[in-house]
């Protein structure tokens, strides 16, 4: 395939190959292998933790100013580049081609808010009690990072680690996604370009758990971030306790969708329904478990219902398809026995519930109704395009549902009252709350999730933050 590239390790300044067998590339759309990516052994991680802290040693000592104009430019890079890197993640992950462009403009505009941000990372001056002493709070970036991306938002999930991680001054050891190397390579190229010091920001990729196991305990490390699974993330979380590392946990959810009865219906199935199916579904903040008020419960399924079956399934490459493949077999299979447990304890499917075809990845956007509580779909997180829609009756019972699972990441709801609408911004909880719109993941917004979806913001100044420690200097003057 002429239009994806061979992906290599990027280590100290040199793209390079690692030391174990190249991994091979699967075509989510097509099944076919399309490329292969470079395998990081033991002694390439030790060759990126030297090249990581020398980095440092460079990139803390490079003022905030000069650091804000190479990641200005890395963010022009990006744009200008912003159709070859959407090809790549379509042929690598599936998502439309719409939405592979949307996600890489959105990776320049974070890189662009974080380098702003780096010009105004201020300490502060605390009013001593006794005159001849003061009192200054000092950031100091954190020191070399390491941080785990995953396949879902190659660029997106990667360039919130990268922009404010570099953006702080501390330099990065970025595991990217084994299944969609090269677009989260693209944005390592962008950097590189941009003029970034050697060492700052390295990338590897091999086998996950040995890459964690070793660059967490690394002394060298002094942070970690980490995108992915809940499962993994306690893992890692685990592990970091072990070693006294910083980090920041951004793990799964299950986000509920309430929908009163004095919502403007339409609104809400016309919102509700493309945040669910973007990305097939594959998104730690898509809403999944869908509860609607009595009232409207006939009138909101049947316009979500339409709106699941108008969307066109294919391949990401023809501009038409608005939902493309799942990640890999091992998804639709998850699909398939999500929806098959649901079925055998009482719950109806309204549309969809099956594959596509035996070529490519494809699963049908699926609405699930009157399911049960103890199915599987509604205590583990689908990360798919499965929608439970069930009915509720009280604001009581709306709200012990959401809050019943230990996910605690995105929450969405749709009332016409004010009073509805205070009273869930106090009561749901969840890291993030979206009444009435979609308003997440802004680069200025704190993104991050309480309970196990995890611990830490991955936006806003919150997330620039987390890669500065304190530092008091107190001294008689
Ligand atoms: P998985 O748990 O095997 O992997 C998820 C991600 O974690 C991958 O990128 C993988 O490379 C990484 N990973 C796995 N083990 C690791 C380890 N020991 N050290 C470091 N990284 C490790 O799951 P999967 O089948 O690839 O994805 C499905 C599940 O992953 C979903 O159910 C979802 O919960 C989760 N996920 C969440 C996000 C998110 O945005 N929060 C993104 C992708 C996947």
């Amino acid at each position: 395939m002429s239009d994806y590239p061979e992906t290599q390790l990027f280590i100290d300044g040199t793209w390079r190959d690692g030391s174990n067998d190249r991994l091979p590339i699967v075509n989510p759309a097509t099944g076919e292998i399309i490329g292969t990516v470079a395998n990081a052994g033991r002694d390439d991680l030790d060759a990126a933790l030297v090249a990581a802290e020398s980095g440092f040693d460079i990139w803390r000592q490079v003022s905030a100013f000069d650091r804000a104009r190479v990641l200005h430019k890395a963010a022009q890079l990006l744009r200008d580049r912003v159709e070859k890197i959407a090809t790549i993640m379509t042929l690598e992950q599936g998502k439309p081609i719409a939405e592979a462009r949307a996600e890489t403009l959105g990776a320049a505009d974070m890189i662009d808010w974080f380098a702003e941000e780096a010009r105004r990372a201020y300490g502060r001056v605390v009013p001593p009690r006794f005159a001849h002493v003061r009192q200054i709070v000092l950031k100091e970036p954190v020191g070399p990072v390491a941080a785990f991306s995953p396949w879902n938002f190659p660029l997106n999930q990667a360039v919130r680690k990268v922009a404010a991680g570099l953006a702080a001054g501390c330099s990065i050891i970025l595991k990217g996604p084994e299944e969609t190397p090269a677009s989260c390579a693209e944005l390592v190229y962008a950097f590189a370009d941009a003029g970034l010091p050697t060492g700052a920001l390295n990338l590897v990729y091999g086998t996950p758990a040995d890459i964690s196991n070793h660059l967490i305990a690394h002394p060298i490390i002094r942070k970690i971030t980490f995108t992915g699974s809940t499962a993994v993330g306690k893992q890692l979380a685990a592990l970091a306790g072990v070693h006294m590392k910083r980090m920041t946990m951004e793990l799964g959810g299950h986000a509920p969708a309430i929908v009163f009865d004095d919502a403007d219906v339409d609104v809400a199935v016309r919102i509700l329904s493309g945040s669910k199916f973007r990305n097939a579904g594959q998104v730690c903040v898509a809403p999944t478990r869908f509860l609607v008020q009595e009232k409207v419960y006939s009138r909101f399924l049947a316009g979500f219902v339409k709106a699941a079956e108008a969307i066109k399934v294919g391949n990401g490459l023809d501009a038409e398809v608005t939902m493309g493949p799942l990640a890999s077999g091992k998804r639709v299979e998850a699909m398939e026995a999500l929806t098959a447990d649901a079925i055998s304890r009482g719950g109806r499917i309204a549309t969809g519930g099956e594959r596509i075809g035996n070529q490519g990845n494809f699963y049908k956007p699926t609405v699930l109704t009157d399911v049960p509580l103890d199915a599987r779909v509604l205590n583990e997180e689908p990360f798919g395009p499965i929608a439970v829609v069930n009915a509720f009756s009280t604001y009581e019972s709306a709200i012990s549902e959401a809050n019943r699972l230990p996910y605690g990441l995105a929450a969405y709801a749709y009332t016409t009252s004010a009073k509805t609408s205070a009273a869930l911004g106090r009561d749901m909880q969840s890291g993030m709350v979206s009444i009435n719109h979609h308003g997440l993941a802004l680069p200025e917004l704190p993104f991050g999730g309480i309970k196990d979806s995890g611990y830490g913001s991955e936006g806003g100044t919150e997330a620039m933050e987390s890669f500065f420690n304190t530092k008091l200097v107190t001294e008689s003057i």
